[in-house]
């Protein structure tokens, strides 16, 4: 029963996805699969190409925040780096993809990013790459910056 709404929710939202999919600069899809350890990633898949693939059951755990996560996956295409394993990136991409998602992803999103990021009893299930307090640091730095940040806080 619940695969066949997924099934169903899936094919009603198709068009829309195949819409926004041709939209951007570069074609990607994202993918559910419930045993991702991390929230997101990016993978290339032999039939859809480059994909972003999520933990749908993590996205609920962590909220908002997961929004953020699957653009900072995304940021890695946008930015040319090479398709990797997240824990495979140097610091320097990492930063760069986090600073990519705090300038393009909406502004609660970044903000629930930061505060799960700096929050030390988060989800601990979540696998995360990098220290978090300074990923929560530069992340709020670079939305700062490009002025995609809450003022007042
Ligand atoms: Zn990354």
């Amino acid at each position: 029963m619940k695969h066949g709404l997924i099934i169903f929710c899936f094919i009603v939202t198709m068009p829309l996805l195949l819409a926004a999919c041709a939209a951007a600069d570069k074609h990607f899809w994202e993918l559910p699969d419930e045993n991702l350890s991390y929230i997101a990633l990016i993978r290339t898949a032999p039939r859809s190409g480059t994909v972003v693939v999520y933990n749908p059951k993590l996205c609920q755990a962590v909220g908002e925040a997961c929004g953020f996560f699957r653009s900072h996956a995304f940021a890695h295409l946008m930015l040319n780096h090479q398709i990797l394993s997240p824990a495979s990136y140097t610091q320097s991409h990492e930063d760069a993809a986090d600073c990519y998602a705090a300038r393009n992803a909406p502004v609660a999103e970044v903000r629930a990013a930061v505060d799960f990021l700096a929050d030390e009893d988060r989800e601990p299930q979540v696998r995360l790459t990098g220290d978090p307090a300074e990923r929560a640091k530069n992340i709020r730095t670079c939305a700062e910056a490009a002025d995609n940040w809450e003022t007042g806080r």
